[in-house]
């Protein structure tokens, strides 16, 4: 552990307002532990960053963006660049989350292109990878990982995937209330951290984070970090309150 950072995130996804945002922030503030043990993140809506920026401006907190658009500039209504996001002071950026992927039309092609649009603007990818329930009980979990991990790394280099934060987060445990259990995260994790190995060698896969997502809680939040390859934590739900987040932070000590 001692070769990588702990890290715990909360990903808010389309919850919030920027009033929200800023009580959220106030009452976190007196609550907050100061958490040498890992660095704390909250991925906000594009809308919002520069009011979290603002509100946690005095606290270890580090603001994370939900998504960027790859491409630097231009005719792309709608869309947030990397350097966008930067320039507001922006550290993190979730890539490829199984809700982009399920409702947004992401593919492993376009997870690629972000992760490389973030890492070249100095930002920080969080590259989600899962499985659907279906792979799970067909037993391709493995294989079906390994491929996301390889893919979203196509073309990065070791220099760069020291960059990389990989959040392994199984589809059927998000916002299900299913959590995967310690043995179940762990083993996944472990295998990423494997295919990074294969790809980079041993001491650039022992310094890349790797967090678990998927129903994360105060109860589970101990037991799944406990595990010697689960570096972190993603965390939908139960960040987006205060105490709860807290607990989970604590949790990682
Ligand atoms: C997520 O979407 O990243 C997530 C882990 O959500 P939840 O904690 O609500 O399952």
């Amino acid at each position: 552990r001692r070769y990588r950072k702990t890290i715990i995130a909360g990903n808010w996804k389309m919850n919030k307002t920027a009033t929200e945002t800023k009580q959220f922030a106030e009452e976190l503030k007196p609550i907050l532990p100061k958490a040498k043990w890992c660095d704390v993140v909250v991925c906000v809506p594009a809308c919002n960053i520069s009011t979290a920026v603002r509100a946690f401006k005095d606290m270890r907190v580090s603001i994370g963006a939900e998504n960027l658009y790859y491409e630097k500039s231009g005719a792309y209504t709608g869309e947030v660049s990397a350097d966008m996001l930067k320039d507001l002071g922006v550290k993190y950026v979730i890539i490829g989350h199984s809700e982009r992927r399920q409702y947004f039309g992401e593919t492993d092609a376009t997870v690629s292109k972000k992760v490389h649009a973030a890492l070249d603007a100095g930002l920080l990818p969080i590259i989600c990878v899962g499985e659907s329930l279906e792979q799970r009980e067909a037993g391709i979990t493995a294989e079906w990982i390994a491929l996301q991990v390889k893919s979203a790394l196509v073309g990065v280099s070791a220099d760069k995937l020291r960059k990389c934060v990989i959040a392994y987060e199984p589809i059927w445990a998000i916002g299900t209330g299913k959590t995967a259990t310690a043995e179940q995260a762990a083993e996944v994790c472990t295998a990423i951290r494997a295919t990074i190995r294969s790809l980079y060698g041993a001491r650039v896969a022992r310094s890349v984070t790797i967090q678990y997502g998927g129903s994360m809680n105060p109860s589970n939040a101990a037991e799944l970090l406990a595990q010697p390859d689960v570096d972190g934590g993603l965390i939908g739900g139960a960040a987006l309150v205060p105490q709860k987040f807290v607990d989970i932070i604590n949790a990682a000590n």
